[in-house]
């Protein structure tokens, strides 16, 4: 099996990857960094942010495991202390793959169109102050935006960004998008629909900011600024992210782990 380790940079994580490539290469596993089957990301939801971007050209060819140097989380599911046992199963048994929708992002540029997947959401905001923008659903108005910003997520984002909006959690074999605001200014002369809306497979939404604007745009962790977007289409990207899984990692449990804080024994 071809694989490659992604890690977050820290002193626990690099002693992590070392050791892996260590018990890999003892078990007949090869490092390929260009071509692998198998992404290994060690240290957290962010470093499998990370691992998605580096390989989201290749996202058809890949599976990836998340090993955590902390508590666990929503996308890495192995501690550091199971290390061997990874390893293990990875050489003796066929994994499930659980396939997560990705959201698909395409930006109408004065350059051309260029397309981005995102594994948690795309955020646009406004640089200089108040983001001015129109929102379509379908190709027609829905709603004129003012305020600071608005997510687009996936399920799989749902648990992040989305969360702190107030925008619900959707199970991640639920293939569709959400659309969340970020503080939006609603009174007698501007209104804007005030909850998230969750779009189906087959819908897409095109935010068009006002000319002119700068505009920062974040695709997951990666941010960037422009000022020569004409228009962006969000919708249900036709690939979906593959997660290895040698041991079941119910999403619900995660939800209650992370946000109530208990273990059911
Ligand atoms: P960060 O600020 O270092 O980390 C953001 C936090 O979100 C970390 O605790 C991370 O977990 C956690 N996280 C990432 N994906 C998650 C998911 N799908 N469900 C639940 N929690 C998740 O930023 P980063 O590491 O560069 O990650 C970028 C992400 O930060 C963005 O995709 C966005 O979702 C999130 N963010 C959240 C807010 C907010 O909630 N107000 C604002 C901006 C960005 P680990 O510690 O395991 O890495």
């Amino acid at each position: 099996m071809n694989y490659v380790v992604v890690d977050r940079g820290d002193q626990l994580s690099k002693q992590l990857a070392a050791r892996f490539h260590e018990l890999a290469g003892a078990s007949g596993m090869t490092l390929n960094e260009k071509a692998p089957e198998m992404v290994i990301s060690i240290g957290g939801d962010g470093t499998l942010l990370q691992a998605f971007h580096s390989y989201s050209d290749r996202i058809a060819e890949v599976a990836f495991v998340g090993v955590h140097t902390g508590h666990l989380g929503f996308f890495a599911d192995w501690k550091a202390d199971e290390l061997e046992e990874l390893v293990r199963m990875m050489t003796e048994a066929a994994p499930r793959i659980i396939r997560y929708p990705l959201a698909q992002i395409e930006l109408d540029t004065a350059e051309g169109i260029v397309n981005r997947l995102v594994l948690n959401e795309f955020t646009i905001k406004g640089v200089d102050g108040t983001l001015v923008a129109q929102i379509d659903i379908n190709d027609e108005l829905f709603e004129m935006f003012r305020g600071d910003g608005i997510v687009v997520s996936t399920p799989s984002g749902s648990t992040a960004y989305n969360k702190s909006l107030g925008g619900a959690i959707i199970h991640p074999s639920l293939e569709a998008i959400q659309i969340a605001e970020i503080a939006s200014i609603n009174n007698r002369v501007y209104r804007t629909l005030g909850s998230s809306a969750i779009l189906p497979q087959h819908h897409h939404c095109d935010i068009i900011s006002r000319k002119q604007q700068r505009l920062q745009l974040s695709f997951d962790h990666i941010n960037m600024m422009s000022s020569d977007i004409r228009s962006i289409r969000c919708s249900v990207a036709a690939h979906k992210i593959s997660f290895a899984r040698y041991r079941p990692f119910p999403f619900w449990t995660r939800v209650r782990e992370a946000f109530l804080g208990y273990d059911v024994k």
